[in-house]
């Protein structure tokens, strides 16, 4: 499979990040850091670089917040687009085995709804 094939990607939720920064010591390459921003919590949430990203999973292991991130190891893989209410964007979807027939957004992992 050539490079461009296959192309891993981490996604941070804005709002569910606590910025901790766990993720970001443990990612072996250097590929997150703490955001400028705060997010409504107060926090920094950790923002990925764009590009350089495994999929080795380390950041998602070392988050203590459930679904804060997400590692994708084939984002190409997800080529339709949404609009996402709770995103209030046009997001990649992606499909669950345990809910058929139902898109997610892989923003914020929600389901896509009418
Ligand atoms: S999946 Fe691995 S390489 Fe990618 S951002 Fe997380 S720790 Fe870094
Ligand atoms: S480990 Fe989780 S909560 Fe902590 S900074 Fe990273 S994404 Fe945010």
């Amino acid at each position: 499979m050539s490079k461009s094939e296959k192309n891993p990607k981490v996604i941070i939720r804005w709002e569910e990040c606590k910025g901790c920064g766990l993720c970001i010591e443990a990612c072996p390459f250097d590929l997150l850091y703490p955001s400028e921003d705060f997010n409504s919590h107060g926090y920094h949430p950790t923002v990925y670089v764009g590009e350089g990203c495994t999929a080795c999973g380390t950041c998602f292991y070392s988050c203590p917040e459930p679904g804060a991130i997400s590692v994708y190891k084939i984002w190409d893989e997800w080529t339709e687009f949404a609009y996402c209410k709770n995103c209030g964007g046009e997001y990649k979807v992606f499909t669950r085995e345990t809910h058929p027939g139902k898109q997610f957004c892989t923003n914020c992992q929600e389901e896509i709804t009418e």
